[in-house]
């Protein structure tokens, strides 16, 4: 599945004009080179002096020469801060590129470059899903790892625990993490997670300021009572964003009145003993936790949704899940 907001349409135009003219079965046309620049998330860590360093969002572009398979390289211009007042520009040529048929992902791999600036370079370039992944350290103690601001986890295994203690598993659900460097806060989008116990689809649940804490190996992001929108789909009906405090839902059958004064009985269910509670947020989330290591790319991410006040008895989720 792709991510869920595609950051640069436009490769994925040039992808769709290149890739109908093999005559050999091996992926896209080879016959020309691609020029491209991504919007990278720089994680620096020193690891000599084991700290984070800043977190900054920088460009790095590269070409692609894709023209003798065998012999497939990349010209990249990276740019970095990997200390406060020291930002590199870094021009790298002719860097090994391997093509895999199966996946559609160039990975880039170099031991060291001729001037020795960087080591250990490691990347994919992954055109399907707009993204760019590099790995590399520079003056051989700042390791950066550097991926898109949106961060994102497909493959995800979800674990939904009720409160009667039954579970229920949901493989489809993909995971996105946008991080702001500037306010070092991140917004958490989960799109197409199914709550089986109250037949409910979520097409997207998106939380806003979790404080991003920097690690060795990634990011840990929290938040108690992050600002919380879902929209979902429960039984036939679609929610479309979030619900205004000037709704009732009875309690009896669910159903949802849009009314700023209490109705006095359900006309939905004509349940006598109907009662009705205010509708604020269904289902808000509480206490989220994530772990996101870019070493590893994997995640793992628990929260709470839910409110017992508002009809909904709070279930747990517990995901991880990986890049690739
Ligand atoms: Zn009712």
């Amino acid at each position: 599945m792709n991510k869920l907001i595609s950051i640069l349409a436009t490769l994925a135009l040039l992808l769709t004009s290149t890739s109908c003219s093999s005559d050999d079965n091996e992926g896209p046309s080879r016959d020309h080179d691609i020029t491209a620049s991504f919007s990278m998330l720089n994680h620096v860590y020193d690891q000599s002096a084991k700290q984070a360093g800043p977190l900054t969002t920088e460009e790095t572009s590269f070409t692609l020469h894709r023209a003798a398979i065998d012999k497939m390289n990349v010209d990249l211009t990276l740019r970095v801060t990997v200390a406060k007042g020291d930002t590199r520009n870094i021009k790298l040529t002719g860097v090994p590129v391997k093509y895999d048929e199966a996946t559609g992902r160039y990975t880039i791999n170099a031991a060291t470059t001729a001037d020795n600036s960087i080591s250990d370079l490691n990347g994919t370039i992954d055109f399907n899903e707009s993204a760019m992944l590099l790995d590399y350290t520079v003056d051989g103690h700042y390791r950066v790892m550097a991926t898109q601001p949106q961060v994102f986890y497909t493959k995800s295994n979800s674990v939904l625990t009720y409160s009667d203690n039954t579970s229920f598993a949901d493989n489809a659900a993909v995971y996105q993490f946008d991080i702001d460097p500037k306010t070092m806060t991140a917004t958490f989008t989960l799109g197409g997670l199914l709550v089986s116990q109250i037949d409910t689809k979520f097409t997207t649940i998106k939380s806003e300021g979790i404080k991003i804490t920097v690690t060795q190996d990634g990011y840990t992001l929290a938040a108690d009572k992050p600002k919380t929108i879902s929209k979902y789909k429960h039984g036939e009906t679609f929610t479309d964003g979030p619900v205004e405090a000037t709704q009732w839902r009875c309690t009896k059958c669910g159903h949802v009145f849009d009314d700023p004064i209490k109705p006095t009985a359900c006309t939905s269910c004509n349940n006598p003993e109907a009662t009705f509670v205010r509708v604020d947020q269904l289902f808000p989330i509480t206490g989220f936790q994530a772990t996101i290591s870019l070493k590893d790319h994997t995640h793992n991410t628990t929260f709470t949704m839910g409110d017992a006040l508002q009809g909904i008895n709070p279930f747990k989720v517990n995901a991880h899940g990986n890049v690739y």
